[in-house]
């Protein structure tokens, strides 16, 4: 699944003329494995040891770079730090209010609502989005463990 995923997210950089460093390459790859939605700095702190003079300002150059090509879609929070994605399918996030952590789900009965809004309001509708928020299980067990 990554890999055919890398693949066609390189073939989207080459044809857009974007050059295919082995950084861009292996920052691609991490978003595509990693399931936590990663901060720029997180994304650095993980491949710090195989590439020493990458800067997290690089990290976040690419970043940009994959985010214009379509390829990742980056999410603010209202915090300081911006949390990225792979994008695959549409799908929604549901976050833990205790530690922040992020948990993709499907649910594509959401997509007539885009319609709905469209038809009652005269808009063209470009994007939506919907956040879930909660307590995760680990957090809960954690919870219980201190009572
Ligand atoms: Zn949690
Ligand atoms: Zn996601």
């Amino acid at each position: 699944m990554t890999e055919v995923h890398l693949r066609d997210a390189l073939d989207t950089l080459k044809s857009t003329g974007v050059r295919i460093t082995p950084q861009r390459h292996a920052i691609l790859e991490f978003l595509i494995q990693s399931m936590i939605h990663p901060t720029a700095d997180e994304i650095y702190r993980a491949l710090e040891d195989k590439f020493p003079n990458m800067s997290v300002a690089t990290v976040y150059n690419n970043l940009r770079v994959f985010r214009e090509s379509g390829l990742v879609k980056e999410l603010t929070f209202g915090d300081s730090s911006s949390r990225f994605d792979f994008v695959t399918i549409e799908h929604y996030h549901i976050i833990c209010d205790s530690c922040g952590k992020i948990v993709d789900f499907h649910y594509p009965g959401l997509d007539e609502v885009e319609q709905l809004a469209s038809h009652l309001t005269g808009f063209q509708v470009n994007s939506h989005r919907l956040e879930i928020y909660g307590s995760c299980p680990t957090c809960i067990s954690q919870a219980t463990k201190m009572q």
